[in-house]
C-alpha cells in the first residue's frame, strides 16, 4: 500500500482551511485529504494512493483559475513545489508546477532574461501555461504553450513521464489544460527582454468617450513588439482609489512594448496626441521584474467570475453597446477587458500543440466580482458581438463551462483529439482539472 508524503491535511486538521483555498474564493474545493507536495515523488505516491482508494485528484497551485470544485477525493497543492532553475546559455528555465510567474521573472532577469508571463506575476507560471498563457509578449514571440520544451508530469497510472517522449501527451498538455496529468515542472523558453516600455494610460470615458475606438484604430497600425490591452470599469468612490479616478467610469489602456529599436515613447504619444492628457499615466520604461505595474491588477483573494470570447474583430458598433450594458448601471460591477491579438500569436509553433483560435485578433472577457450566478448577465453583455466570435479562451473563463462553451475553447478536430486522449490518459476520470474534458 503506497503512504502519502509531503504535508498532509484532512478536514479535521489545522491548516485544512487555508491550505484548500486559492486566490480565486467562489466555490472552494472541499477535499477529503490535501496533499501539499515538495517533490515530484511527494505527487506521485499521492497520484497511486488516490488510485489504490478510488479518490478523485484534483491540483491547485495559487488558485487562480479554480473552477470546478472537488469534493471529497484529494487534492495535491504544488506551492511549495517552487523551484526554478535557468540555463542562460540555452535561455531556458526548468520552472517547479508551484512557482510564480514573478519568482521564474526574478530567476530570468538575473540573467538579462524573461520569460511569457501575464499581466499577474502571482499567476502560477505552469497552470498559465497548461492553459495556452497568453503574456505581455504575446503578439511578438506567441503563446507561453508554444515555448515549451520539455514537461515532466505523473500520469493518472502513478508513473513519472518525460510528456515530451510522447507526442500525444506533449500535444494535448500545451494548451489543453490539467486534464490529461499532474505537471511537477516544464521547461520554457526565456528571452532577452530586461526592461519593457509600458504601463497604463487611465480616461474618464464620460470627458473622453473615444477611447476604445481610438485604442482599437491605433492596435491596427502597431508592429508585433506592442502587445496591449484596455480595461473598462466602474471604480468605486473610496479613498483607496487615487483620488482622480475615484468614482469615475474607467478606460485604462494597459501598454506593452519590448523596446527593440522601437520609439516606443513616439507610440504612446501618437495615442495621447489623439485621446488627450489622460487623468493617470504611469507609462514609462520599467525593469521585467515590475511589469505587474502594466495591469496593476489587485492582488487580494476574492470570489469572481468571467465570460469571454474570442473575436475575428472589434466591430465599433458592438463597442459603443459596452458603457450602456457593462457600465455604473450595471446591476452588478462589471470590468469589461479587451486584449489585442494576431502577431505572432497566428503563427503555429514548430511542434504543434492544442492551443486553438491563432486566427482570433482580440479576446474581450467581462468580470463581476462575488459568488453569484452572472452567467445570464454576462451573456448579454457578449450578445452583441455575436456575429464576430470565433471561439472562447480557457485561461481567460473563470468559473465552471458548459461542454459547448469548453468545446469552443479548441479547433473542432483538436477538440475531438483531446476527448480521445483523456479516455487514453485518464480512462477512469481521476484528474478532475477547472475546464474537464469529460
Ligand atoms: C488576476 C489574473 C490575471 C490573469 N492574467 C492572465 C494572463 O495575462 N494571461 C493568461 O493566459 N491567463 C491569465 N490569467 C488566467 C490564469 O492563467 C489561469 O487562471 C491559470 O489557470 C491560473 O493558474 P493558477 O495556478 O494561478 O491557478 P490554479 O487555480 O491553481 O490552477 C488552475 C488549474 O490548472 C490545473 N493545474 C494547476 N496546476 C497543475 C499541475 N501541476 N498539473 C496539472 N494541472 C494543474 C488545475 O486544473 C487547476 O484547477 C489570469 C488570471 C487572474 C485571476
Amino acid at each position: 500500500m503506497n503512504q502519502l508524503t509531503g504535508k498532509h491535511w484532512t478536514s479535521d486538521t489545522p491548516g485544512y482551511e487555508e491550505e484548500r483555498l486559492g486566490f480565486q474564493r467562489r466555490d472552494p474545493h472541499r477535499p477529503a485529504h490535501i496533499v501539499g507536495a515538495t517533490t515530484p515523488e511527494d505527487v506521485q505516491r499521492a497520484v497511486r494512493y488516490a488510485r489504490e482508494h478510488h479518490l478523485e485528484i484534483a491540483v491547485k497551485a495559487s488558485g487562480h483559475g479554480h473552477g470546478a470544485p472537488l469534493d471529497g477525493g484529494l487534492l495535491i497543492t504544488t506551492t511549495r513545489l517552487d523551484r526554478v532553475t535557468v540555463d542562460p546559455q540555452n535561455r531556458t528555465a526548468w520552472v517547479q508546477a508551484g512557482a510564480t510567474w514573478q519568482q521564474v521573472i526574478d530567476a530570468a532577469a538575473a540573467h538579462g532574461l524573461a520569460p511569457l508571463s501575464g499581466s499577474f506575476p502571482g499567476v502560477t507560471a505552469v497552470p498559465y501555461t497548461l492553459g495556452g498563457g497568453l503574456g505581455l509578449m504575446a503578439r511578438r514571440y506567441g503563446y507561453a504553450a508554444d515555448h515549451v520544451r520539455r514537461i515532466e508530469v505523473v500520469t493518472p497510472d502513478g508513473e513519472l513521464r518525460n510528456a515530451e517522449d510522447d507526442p500525444d501527451l506533449f500535444w494535448a498538455l500545451r494548451g489543453g489544460g490539467g486534464n490529461f496529468a499532474v505537471v511537477t515542472a516544464m521547461e520554457i523558453d526565456l528571452f532577452p527582454v530586461p526592461t519593457l516600455y509600458g504601463g497604463s494610460l487611465y480616461y474618464d470615458l464620460a470627458a473622453t468617450p473615444n477611447v476604445l475606438t481610438a485604442w482599437r484604430e491605433w492596435t491596427q497600425t502597431v508592429p508585433d513588439s506592442v502587445t496591449s490591452a484596455v480595461a473598462v470599469l466602474p471604480l468605486p468612490d473610496i479613498k483607496q482609489i487615487p483620488a482622480e479616478l475615484r468614482g469615475k467610469y474607467i478606460a485604462q489602456i494597459q501598454l506593452s512594448i519590448i523596446p527593440e529599436t522601437l520609439d516606443s515613447p513616439g507610440l504612446v504619444s501618437s495615442l495621447r496626441d489623439v485621446l488627450g492628457e489622460p487623468l493617470v499615466d504611469t507609462v514609462g520604461e520599467l525593469p521585467f521584474t515590475e511589469s505587474g505595474k502594466i495591469f496593476d491588477e489587485p492582488g487580494r483573494p476574492d470570489a469572481f467570475s468571467s465570460r469571454n470570447v474570442l473575436l475575428s474583430e472589434l466591430d465599433p458598433e458592438a463597442l459603443a453597446t459596452i458603457p450602456k450594458l457593462a457600465g455604473p448601471e450595471a446591476p452588478v460591477m462589471c470590468v469589461v477587458g479587451i486584449r489585442h491579438l494576431g502577431g505572432v500569436l497566428a503563427h503555429k509553433p514548430v511542434v504543434e500543440n492544442a492551443v486553438g483560435h491563432r486566427d482570433a485578433q482580440y479576446s474581450l472577457t467581462v468580470l463581476s466580482p462575488g459568488e453569484d450566478d452572472l452567467r445570464a448577465l454576462h451573456d448579454s453583455i457578449l450578445a452583441p458581438w455575436a456575429e464576430y466570435v470565433v471561439g472562447r479562451s480557457l485561461n481567460f473563463s473563470m468559473g465552471p463551462l458548459t461542454d459547448g462553451e469548453l468545446q469552443a475553447a479548441f479547433e473542432p478536430a483538436g477538440y475531438e483529439r483531446l476527448k480521445w486522449l483523456r479516455g487514453v490518459y485518464d480512462p477512469d476520470g481521476m484528474l478532475r482539472a477547472n475546464h474537464p474534458i469529460t
